[in-house]
């Protein structure tokens, strides 16, 4: 009988890693976590939460310009970068110490260190020591790509743009997912002079398509200079900005360019390949329901598994594999209805399927509705919201829901309880509205469009 230093070591003090440890612990597992960064990982430190800050901090433009309407006088506004970014840091420090002192009241063993994977039950420190493991779990993350253009090295990414020092004046943004079109609302918003390029057809690939070209619109509308089926190819060094050249020989001079051209999964220089785990050609790692990857002793949760990279994915799975592997209770990995929210300016909110995929299925009924919120009435501005609901002709079935606009991300939130519950449009409709709200509108619309 082998003698194991710990029951479970994890890799990786992130959303996913942290939550498994935690929770494993608490089911009387001795577990070790080896985190190299800060405790936290990409959504703490740099990725959801920094980037909602920024978003308040952006919101608040349109709050200027809406009150004038409702009688205020705000006189001049000034923006200062350096107070925003120095606030935002002492949050997600604070934030960062309760994830660690949450791990450590749970009794997990924390080591600030680089850990790598020797063999199914070795774990290695960067400092040298070695530890016998009977299980691993690996919840490394993933980081970003950027594209192989000459001068790509002079560019920056969604970690470093939290913590430039001075605000830019003019960005390029490369990318049309849900990074890139966030951080062109937020810098807009802030004052910088965004210009988005997308290789595609339209931004959000993968998002209903209304959803995608309502959200265009108004980035354009709003001062966004999005650009699409074009691309970078080359960056250089001009002065102490950057001059940028496009796939149409347009040059444009910038302070920064940023790649938000995706992000890869952290498996590189781990060990799990040369294990035996078995990974996907982009370098994730293929995991069952039980998040068990090919060598029975190894397990995966968050962003490396190649799952959907979300904060609440990562956490419920993290969850689920410590109450089945030390909880005596089988919960598998996470297959249901997951909304989710693009928070753009304005933000989209979006659960289940786009009319496109629902179309495939089967006869659908699309009700739509598009209506200056009450806010404009007296805070003027042109934005429109977007409500839409996708249904099934056959069994009326909410497949669904799509909506751009204030509280979107609040309002699909509360929809995808009753999409997971099944849902029909009757049900909607038999639901009495709340008057007045923006979200009135999904249980009043009455009649399909298409
Ligand atoms: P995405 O995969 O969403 O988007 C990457 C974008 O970069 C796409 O528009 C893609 O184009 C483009 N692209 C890829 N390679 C190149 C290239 N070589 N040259 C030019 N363009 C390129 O990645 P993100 O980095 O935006 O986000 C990563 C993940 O993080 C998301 O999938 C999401 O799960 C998560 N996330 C979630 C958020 C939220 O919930 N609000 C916020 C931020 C991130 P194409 O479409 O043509 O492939």
């Amino acid at each position: 009988m082998t003698n194991f230093d710990f029951d479970l070591f994890v890799i990786g003090g992130g959303s996913g890693g942290v939550r498994a440890a935690r929770i494993a612990s608490q089911h009387g597992a001795k577990v070790g976590l080896a985190e190299e960064f800060r405790y936290g990982g990409t959504c703490v430190i740099r990725g959801c939460v920094p980037k909602k800050l920024m978003v308040y901090a952006s919101s608040f433009a349109d709050a200027f310009e809406d009150s004038h309407g409702f009688g205020w006088n705000t006189g001049e506004n000034t923006f200062d970068w350096g107070r925003l970014i120095s606030n935002k840091d002492a949050e997600i420090s604070r934030l960062e110490n309760i994830y660690r002192s949450n791990l450590t009241k749970a009794g997990v063993n924390v080591f600030p260190t680089r850990a790598i994977v020797r063999d199914a039950h070795t774990i290695e420190l960067a400092d040298g020591q070695v530890f016998r493991t009977k299980h691993i779990l690996i919840a490394t993350g993933g980081s970003p790509v950027v594209p192989d253009i000459p001068g790509a090295e002079y560019g920056i990414t969604s970690n470093e743009i939290f913590d430039l020092d001075r605000q830019p004046g003019r960005i390029a943004i490369v990318g049309g997912g849900y990074i890139a079109c966030e951080f062109a609302g937020i810098l807009n918003g802030l004052g910088t002079h965004v210009l988005q390029l997308y290789r595609g057809e339209q931004i959000l690939r993968g998002f209903d398509d209304d959803i995608r070209n309502h959200v265009a619109d108004a980035m354009r509308e709003r001062g966004v200079s999005l650009e699409l089926q074009r691309d970078v190819v080359r960056v250089e060094k001009d002065g102490d900005g950057l001059k940028i050249t496009l796939d149409n020989g347009e040059t444009h001079v910038v302070d920064h360019i940023m790649f938000a051209t995706g992000r890869r999964a952290s498996t590189d220089g781990l060990g799990v390949k040369e294990t035996g785990v078995k990974l996907r050609e982009n370098g994730s790692i293929v995991v069952d329901e039980w998040s068990q990857t090919s060598v029975p002793s190894i397990f995966a949760v968050g962003d490396v598994t190649g799952r959907a990279a979300l904060t609440p994915v990562a956490i419920r799975d993290g969850h689920a594999f410590a109450d089945t592997m030390f909880g005596n209770r089988g919960v598998r990995a996470y297959e249901g209805v997951i909304a989710t929210a693009i928070f753009t300016q304005p933000e989209a909110g979006t659960v289940g399927m786009t009319e496109a995929e629902a179309r495939e299925q089967g006869e659908v009924e699309i009700y739509r509705s598009t209506f200056r919120p009450m806010i404009a009435t007296l805070g003027g501005g042109s934005e429109k919201m977007l409500m839409k609901m996708i249904v099934s002709k056959t069994d009326q079935k909410v497949l669904g829901v799509h909506i751009v606009g204030h509280g979107a991300a609040e309002m699909v939130q509360l929809i995808a309880i009753p999409m997971r519950m099944g849902a029909t449009k009757a049900d909607f409709d038999a639901t009495m509205a709340v008057h007045p709200t923006a979200a009135e509108e999904l249980v009043t619309m009455r009649v399909p469009v298409e």
